[in-house]
């Protein structure tokens, strides 16, 4: 009996070491994970600052376009209407009438053009404020995250080297067909491997295991497995697990 529940505790000290393991494995493969995450969305947020940045090259540039025609048919009107004052001839003046008009009459277009044009900036810049101040909260948390994954990433295979001497600790003290039966096991069905049997059922498939093996199990005789999920079981008042 005493042998027993010494191998039964050994399991679960295993156990308990492989499940921890798994865990700080996962938080290795997946820490990285979640910071690159954050950094592709920040690239995405800079390709869409890049595409407004491009369309507020093209507004300023036509916006300077227009207002270079603008400043240059305005002179043309300023210096007709000094010529006006000297025309003595009728056609001549009224002729010079219509092209200043067609000319201020163009600068009104103009002017409507650019000052859609200028609504259409403020809407640009204001978009490309928005997109900054994402991009630079993004920076912030990708810059802590990153200190603080370096930090917790080098505890963690600390943590891996002290497991994996516990682990084989552990091992040893399990005889080795329990341990290679162990192991097949760890193979082939989800952690965790040892569970206990509480109220004749067994905790890792919460199916009732037949009669007789309970029985069995309540001898503590030998190592058992769940008929169902093939998992090693052993009856919870055998030994309940120490924190
Ligand atoms: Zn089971």
């Amino acid at each position: 009996m005493s042998i027993y529940i010494d191998q039964i505790e050994q399991l679960v000290v295993l156990q308990k070491v492989d499940s921890e393991m798994i865990t700080v494995q996962y938080i290795l493969e997946d820490a990285p994970k979640q910071l690159q995450e954050l950094q592709e969305k920040q690239d995405y947020l800079k390709d869409q600052g890049a595409i407004i940045q491009e369309k507020i090259d093209v507004l300023v540039e036509q916006k300077v376009k227009l207002e270079n025609e603008i400043d240059h048919d305005t002179q043309k009107i300023k210096k007709g209407k000094n010529k006006l004052m000297v025309v003595e001839n009728t056609k001549e003046y009224h002729a010079m009438m219509r092209e200043m008009d067609t000319l201020e009459k163009m600068n009104r277009t103009r002017e409507e053009e650019r000052d859609n044009l200028l609504a259409d900036l403020e809407d640009l810049e204001g978009r490309k404020a928005a997109l900054q101040t994402d991009i630079d909260s993004l920076g912030d948390n990708i810059a802590a995250q990153q200190a603080t994954l370096d930090q917790e990433l080098g505890a963690k295979k600390k943590r891996l080297l002290v497991l994996g001497k516990e682990k084989s600790k552990a091992s040893d003290a399990v005889p080795a067909p329990i341990l290679s039966r162990y192991n097949f096991i760890r193979e082939r069905i989800p952690n965790p491997v040892i569970v206990p049997v509480s109220e004749g059922v067994c905790q890792g498939c919460h199916v009732v295991i037949p009669p007789q093996t309970y029985i069995e199990l309540q001898k503590g005789e030998q190592i058992l497995s769940c008929p169902n999920c093939m998992r090693i079981i052993y009856w919870e008042r055998h030994f309940s697990e120490k924190e």
